[in-house]
């Protein structure tokens, strides 16, 4: 038997979202039932509920930025008690069994089930799944993640996907002392990585559309900071980084920033444009560079993200608002005043 919670969903594609119910699964054996605190506001909750990524599931309870307590267990639940404070990411279940589930990359399943999106998917048992902005979710403890102490659950909440997203590429292309790394876009994963770079040890500058965020991507943790509608930043800049972390879904000329890369650099891409961008064979063949996509992160990765995060006192910045605001959040967020995420007060559901 289900139980019904209170959510806000898009009822269609590019509606606003307004308050409703969805089902959420009575609790498993390895279920754990969380009360959740806030859910981020995404840009891909945007993408999603305006059926840019394919036609979407409808109603669409977005959300995959959950910071919670438990408040309930299975009878075989190991990992949580009630009380625990946890998050919960952009998916809740996987195959288990493929060679990526095994190695700890779950986000890139190859199994039959594939790796469940926390909504937007269809979950193990055929039913669709519901997002953070609800005031519950049931979720299988071992996709459940422990928030240490030290976090409060709002700055928490949007590691689950902002953090986890940069942090995996900063660690893998090797961000820290005496490596160049530059962020692309200063919004909500931008300021994550600016924030994670540096405490990892590296020099980091941003590459905003203009320099009106000068002052808080410096706070935020930046040494350099430069203006991209400025064609100078591009011929001074030139042959500079080791990593580029590109989070703008907007189209960009990838060649000119592969062109501030140097000998070996690699330019990740993690914003997800809606069409193929072009790009020369000859901007990655001159300094044998690299260019490479990366998608969140594994369960243990976003559990060391976390712990990071806790250990160098590293949490969003956000601006938390009822949930009554969240369709005019969304247009702050595609005008680019975000600073830096929203965070829905779930409790205002
Ligand atoms: P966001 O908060 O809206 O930040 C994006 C930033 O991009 C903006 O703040 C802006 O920064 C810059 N930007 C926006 N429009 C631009 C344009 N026309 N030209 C140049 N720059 C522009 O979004 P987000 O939540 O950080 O997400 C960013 C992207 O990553 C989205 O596409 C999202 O779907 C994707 N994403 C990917 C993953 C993954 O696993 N790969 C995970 C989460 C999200 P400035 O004002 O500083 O220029
Ligand atoms: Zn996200
Ligand atoms: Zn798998």
């Amino acid at each position: 038997m289900n139980h019904t919670i209170a959510a806000y969903a898009a009822p269609s594609p590019k509606a606003p979202l307004e308050p409703t119910t969805v089902p959420r699964r009575e609790l498993g054996e390895h279920d754990v039932l969380v009360d959740i605190s806030f859910a981020g506001i995404c840009h891909s909750d945007i993408h999603q509920v305006n059926a840019e990524w394919g036609e979407g599931m409808f109603p669409m309870v977005p959300g995959h930025e959950i910071a919670g307590v438990v408040t309930a267990v299975g009878s075989q639940v190991t990992r949580h008690t009630p009380g625990d404070r946890v998050g919960v990411g952009c998916f809740v279940d996987s195959c288990r069994d493929c060679g990526n589930c095994r190695a700890g990359l779950e986000q890139y399943c190859t199994g039959e089930l594939g790796t469940v999106m926390t909504y937007n998917g269809v979950d193990r048992d055929g039913n669709p799944t519901y997002g953070g902005y609800a005031r519950q979710v049931v979720v299988d403890e071992s996709y459940a993640l422990r928030i240490p102490d030290g976090l409060p659950l709002d700055e928490a909440a949007p590691l689950l996907c902002a953090g986890i997203t940069v942090y995996s590429p900063l660690t893998r292309w090797g961000a820290g002392p005496g490596r160049r790394v530059a962020v692309v876009g200063l919004g909500g994963l931008g300021h994550m990585a600016v924030k994670i770079a540096r405490a990892k040890g590296a020099e980091v500058t941003v590459l905003s559309q203009s320099l009106r965020k000068r002052d808080d991507g410096l706070r935020l943790g930046a040494e350099h900071y430069h203006a991209t509608s400025d064609p100078a930043t591009f011929e001074q800049l030139a042959g500079s980084f080791d990593l580029i972390v590109n989070t703008v879904s907007a189209d960009l000329d990838l060649d000119a920033y592969l062109g501030l890369l140097r000998t070996d650099g690699a330019l990740v891409q993690v914003g997800l444009p809606e069409r193929p961008v072009p790009v020369s064979a000859s901007a990655l063949i001159g300094g044998r560079r690299t260019l490479a996509g990366s998608l969140i992160g594994g369960i243990a990765e976003t559990q060391e993200m976390l712990d990071f995060c806790a250990e160098h006192g590293i949490g969003a910045e956000v601006e938390v608002i009822p949930a009554e605001r969240i369709n005019e959040a969304y247009q702050r967020v595609l005008a680019s005043d975000v600073r830096y995420r929203f965070v829905i007060d779930t409790a205002t559901i």
